[in-house]
């Protein structure tokens, strides 16, 4: 997908415009937010094994290069090949050329983050490969030529409406009634015969064990085994953050994942791969290639951002986020949005292009109290725009207001004065009103709402004038 994170602001302006936006939004984060709240109260280890998760993460990170080996020796054993790729250019290049030596003109596609991060369906496309999305939210898009708007509801910011209405349009046989049970009957009989006939399966990783060499992926809609199973190759990539040690350790971080994802305590499916079909085996693919992708992992490992590698893509921070809420995922112009994404766009791509995203939140916490495995989001977003600050991207404006706020900050008489002239101006401002309507140099505050007349005095005013009660 074309990156416009360099155009958040435009983005979110369009995004607040529109009001099918707004209702998509708030109707699945308010479910997905209540689903998680009740099922988080009903496992009361939750803290514990959030605990534990967050430690498993981080051995596996220090020691990324020794379960690395590991999981080829073993996934080799299996009967898998392993290839390595730096970059998506490289991740693509190798998944295209498989296809190529297998002859292959479909490929079926299994929801992978993954694969949206190093432009996969691009690079299908370039090759002439008709690429078949399986899991119904990316078969949604797919059709509507959109990119994903969160990580584990791809197609969020679409009404069911509005999906009806693309399916009557798009498939061969229009749904037979618009409820939401006759639209997924619709795309069900749209793809069956495409599972069947695809030449090439690829499919992502939801962990990778090391000592077993095993790939893992968790899926609700059954569409997994049938991208996977069917073709004579399957192609999993996956990113090098996707290791645990052993079984027990993925079983740790399986029992946060549904539950802080769609608010279950499990999914409908969780598959462990271990190479490719065998001699005594009734189905499964030939060949069976694991492409494990850097892309500026190994970057992250090295610096302050290396917390981030603990993330299990659960989408949970985005639905807690209020300004994912407000705007969708769209407006971040990357793949991936939300208070995760406004870390790892700037790490994957460039604080230079992606340097609004970690300014674009509230550092109200709420992503970090959801977080599964326990990343301290706000705080990362706090050092990237420190070194946005200390390498002079911050724009200039934000420059002199922080640079005023400093000089006050350090003289508090200037610093009282300044604030109870503030004061004093706004309740001039909006003395009729009791609230102000427009805001000289600082229009944003005031373009979609008025701000209420501040109380007379000062905060430290009141705050001594109540302890002196
Ligand atoms: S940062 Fe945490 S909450 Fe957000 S997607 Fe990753 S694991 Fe889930």
């Amino acid at each position: 997908m074309e990156q416009t994170s360099h155009r958040f602001k435009e983005n979110a302006e369009r995004a607040l415009a529109s009001s099918t936006l707004r209702v998509a939004l708030d109707r699945t984060t308010t479910l997905l937010r209540t689903r998680r709240a009740a099922v988080v109260a009903a496992f009361p280890e939750f803290a514990e094994v959030r605990g534990t998760a967050a430690r498993i993460k981080d051995h596996t990170i220090a020691h990324l290069d020794h379960y690395l080996e590991m999981f080829e020796r073993n996934a080799i054993a299996s009967g898998a090949k392993v290839h390595w790729a730096r970059t998506p250019d490289e991740a693509t290049d190798i998944i295209v050329r498989i296809c190529r030596q297998a002859g292959a003109r479909t490929a079926t596609r299994v929801k992978s983050m993954l694969g949206e991060e190093i432009g996969i369906g691009e690079a299908l496309a370039a090759a002439g490969i008709e690429r078949v999305e399986t899991d119904l939210a990316e078969h949604i898009i797919q059709l509507a030529g959109d990119p994903p708007s969160h990580i584990v509801m791809p197609a969020m910011h679409k009404t069911h409406e509005e999906v009806a209405e693309l399916f009557s349009r798009k498939h061969r046989r229009a749904p037979d009634a618009l409820d939401v049970a006759s639209l997924v009957e619709s795309a069900r009989r749209e793809l069956r015969e495409k599972f069947l006939s695809a030449d090439v399966g690829i499919s992502g990783a939801n962990f990778l064990i090391a000592d077993t060499g095993s790939v893992v992926t968790v899926t609700n809609e059954g569409n997994g085994e049938l991208t996977t199973t069917p073709p004579r190759v399957h192609i999993v990539n996956a990113g090098i953050e996707k290791l645990v040690p052993t079984v027990e350790h993925a079983t740790v971080l399986l029992r946060l994942l549904s539950r802080s994802a769609i608010g279950t305590e499990f999914t409908q499916y969780t598959t462990f791969y271990n190479g490719p079909r065998r001699e005594s085996d009734r189905d499964g693919p030939r060949e069976m290639h694991i492409v494990l992708v850097d892309n500026r992992r190994t970057d992250m490992l090295a610096g302050f951002l290396r917390p981030m590698l603990r993330c299990i893509r659960c989408g949970a921070c985005m639905n807690h986020c209020p300004v994912y809420g407000a705007v969708g995922g769209h407006a971040y112009g990357a793949v991936y949005p939300g208070p995760m994404g406004a870390i790892l766009t700037p790490a994957m791509s460039n604080l230079a292009v992606a340097g609004d995203l970690p300014n674009a939140c509230t550092l109200n916490g709420r992503c970090r109290e959801v977080c599964p495995v326990d990343i301290p989001l706000p705080d990362l977003m706090r050092r990237l725009r420190e070194e946005q600050w200390s390498r002079g991207l911050t724009p200039r404006v934000v420059r002199s207001g922080l640079g005023l706020w400093g000089t006050l900050a350090r003289r508090p008489g200037l610093y009282r004065l300044a604030t109870r002239l503030a004061v004093f101006s706004l309740r001039l401002v909006g003395w009729r009103a009791g609230r102000i309507g427009a805001f000289p140099l600082a229009g944003g505050w005031t373009r979609h709402r008025d701000l209420p007349s501040p109380q007379r005095g000062t905060f430290m005013d009141q705050y001594r004038a109540g302890r002196r009660r």
